[in-house]
């Protein structure tokens, strides 16, 4: 299964994805999930009729970001390379933050670089989409059943803020900080190993395993939810790689992993 959510006519929709010579498309509508609390309502009100509806590639769709999460739990320093090349010590336990939801940005949406920062990083991410309620969850408890799929994430970063402020809320929580997508697969074994790519402007700059994480996703699941209680479409953002490094506007980000697709965004200074 791989969907994705975007704007036909006006109205938001979830396609069904499918590859057609070798490029994914829009092949159908799909059921919007029970959490996307808008467009259920939008569909009670019968505000979103039937459209017409033709098969159409994802990169020529308007597309949205494939979640509403309630909440997106980050895990910081996941990677032994990068937890090295900022000088951290490689954490015992795993290292937790918050994003908040209004930084969420589309595929293709402008990440606005914040006057207040010196220093704005690009970190490519694997994201978990949690399927169902998860709370303390059990060793012997079956993690796959709590995970829809997974998409991709930028955990932007004001770097110079993350140090100054003592805390990462404002540093990793600006709108636009967090680009997600574009879609979301359960086609995908993080656990046998996926390859994560992050290009600048097209040179690579980011490559690293899901078999490297120094947490493994059960941990990290019972981990959070020993103290957080995850809702369906939530987003946990796994770490980065290696590689991380600063941006100046006008560049453009793409992450990438097999399987999961690309999530291209480009930078530009926020002028409001
Ligand atoms: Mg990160």
């Amino acid at each position: 299964m791989r969907y994705c959510r975007f704007v036909l006519d006006g109205q938001t929709l979830y396609g069904a994805v499918e590859d057609r010579d070798g490029e994914p498309w829009i092949v159908a509508l799909a059921e919007a999930p029970e959490e996307d609390l808008v467009y259920q309502l939008a569909r009670a009100q019968g505000i979103s009729s039937a459209v017409a509806f033709a098969p159409l590639p994802l990169s020529g769709a308007e597309l949205l970001v494939p979640v509403t999460p309630s909440k997106i739990v980050c895990v910081g320093r996941n990677y032994r390379d990068h937890a090295k090349e900022l000088g951290n010590e490689v954490p015992a336990e795993p290292l937790l933050f918050f994003k908040p939801p209004s930084a969420l940005l589309e595929p293709g949406g402008v990440v606005r670089m914040p006057a207040a920062a010196e220093r704005v990083d690009f970190e490519g991410e694997l994201a978990l989409v949690i399927a169902r309620r998860a709370h303390r969850l059990a060793v012997d408890e079956d993690w796959r059943s709590y995970v829809r799929g997974y998409t991709l994430a930028n955990d932007v970063s004001a770097r110079d803020l993350q140090k100054k402020d003592g805390q990462w809320t404002r540093a990793k929580g600006f709108d636009t900080f967090c680009p997600v997508g574009p879609l979301v697969t359960d086609e995908v074994a993080p656990e046998v190993g996926l390859t994560l790519e992050t290009r600048v402007n097209g040179e690579l700059r980011q490559q690293g395993s899901t078999r490297d994480f120094i947490f493994a996703i059960p941990e990290l699941l019972r981990y959070i939810t020993a103290a957080i209680t995850l809702e369906p479409g939530d987003l946990v953002l796994t770490g980065t790689p290696a590689g991380v490094g600063p941006l100046t506007a006008g560049d453009v980000v793409e992450i990438m992993v097999p399987g999961v697709g690309s999530l291209c965004n480009a930078f530009a200074a926020d002028t409001h």
